[in-house]
């Protein structure tokens, strides 16, 4: 006797164990089911910042994508007793004039007036202290969200820990994965997505990063630094520097020329980090898309397929509010917003 579910969830990444906790939390039956290796959302910094790249631009979206995730964490934080969102002030350092030229900018617009603090001029040479003070940034514990999450799917008998078999999904009149049937099967596989047999003609940018921790003994300013790579002082002597980009390795090999890069850069940051012990270095690969919108929705020829990826390097920002879309979406037909439903790429492929 076959059991039926409503969602089956590929992938426990971020992207999986929120929407997961979403579903379960307005009622439906979820089964998850991850290979159970270290993953992107594990290896991030869980860094949110509102203003990007050397323009300081707002990131699209994040009017609305902010508030949505900060009262997601709240609720989760409620939910498990303890915080997952830490809020710290991020100091961007100006590394040339231009940069300076353009936080002056954004410091007298109204639009950034929410994600501004201040700003100190530089004294007129290059690297020689002049920045930009933000707020409402932070990062997100997202180890010790995912094993609460992932606890409290295993106490509802609803996390399975194998590397799904494309195979193993019957495409019947009423679709399939063991001995369950399923409404409908939702990835949520980060970049491996460029190995499923029904969604890797969506055009995914991956991008490889590699992140150090050292332990120090420093006396560290109680807020985060960048000047394009950040640190970010996590608390009990220890310190996370990161990240490098790369399009051109998409694979999680740790290599010297990163830690080379993140040991310089954690020098310029703050003196004397050179002399700390490191304490990890990683690598995962951001599931970045093509457009740099998410993939959201349902295959175009079976329907009980759905995809929900391509967070890129914001996941932490940006699936909350996603995730919610999404659940209205899968349990009340509501329409996804058109910037991430996969339905934008449906044209340029031919599903007969
Ligand atoms: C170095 C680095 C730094 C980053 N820094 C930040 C940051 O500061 N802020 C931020 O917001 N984001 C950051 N990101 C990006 C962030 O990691 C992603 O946006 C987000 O975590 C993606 O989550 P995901 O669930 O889509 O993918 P993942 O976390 O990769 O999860 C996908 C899961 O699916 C599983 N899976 C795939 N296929 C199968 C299968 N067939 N069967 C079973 N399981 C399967 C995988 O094993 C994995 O567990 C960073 C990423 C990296 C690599």
């Amino acid at each position: 006797m076959k059991k039926r579910i409503d969602f089956l969830i590929v992938g426990f990444g971020l992207a999986g164990g929120l929407l997961a906790w979403e579903l379960m939390r307005r009622g439906s039956s979820v089964r998850v089911v991850d290979r159970g290796d270290l993953n992107a959302s594990q290896v991030a910094a869980g860094l949110i910042n509102p203003l990007t790249g050397r323009r300081f631009a707002k990131t699209e979206g994040v009017d609305r994508f902010l508030p949505a995730a900060k009262a997601y964490y709240r609720m989760l934080a409620d939910a498990f007793d303890r915080p997952f969102l830490i809020e710290k002030p991020m100091r961007r350092l100006f590394r040339c004039e231009m940069e300076a030229v353009h936080g002056r900018k954004r410091l007298q617009d109204h639009a950034y007036r929410p994600y501004i603090d201040n700003m100190v001029e530089m004294a007129g040479g290059e690297n020689d202290g002049g920045y930009l003070d933000q707020k409402q940034t932070g990062y997100l514990l997202t180890r010790p969200l995912l094993a609460c999450l992932q606890e409290f799917l295993q106490s509802h008998q609803a996390y399975f820990q194998a590397a799904l078999d494309y195979r193993e999904i019957r495409l019947d009149a009423e679709p399939g994965w063991r001995d369950f049937s399923i409404r409908k099967v939702i990835f949520c596989e980060g970049f491996h997505m460029r190995d499923n047999p029904w969604f890797s003609w969506l055009p995914l940018r991956p991008a490889k990063g590699e992140i150090l921790t050292f332990a120090h003994r420093l006396a560290m300013p109680d807020r985060m630094l960048n000047d394009g790579h950040w640190l970010i002082p996590i608390g009990e002597g220890r310190a996370r520097i990161g990240a490098t980009f790369d399009r051109d390795n998409v694979d999680t090999h740790l290599t010297s020329a990163a830690r080379m890069e993140l040991a310089e850069a954690g020098e310029r940051l703050f003196a004397g980090l050179q002399n700390a012990e490191l304490v990890a270095h990683e690598a995962g690969v951001r599931p970045c898309t093509m457009d740099r919108q998410p993939f959201v929705g349902s295959h175009p020829r079976y329907s009980y397929l759905s995809i929900f990826n391509g967070f890129g390097a914001k996941g932490s920002l940006s699936i909350p509010w996603h995730c919610r879309r999404f659940a209205d979406y899968l349990l009340t037909g509501e329409a996804l917003p058109e910037r991430c439903d996969v339905k934008r790429y449906e044209k340029t492929h031919f599903f007969g």
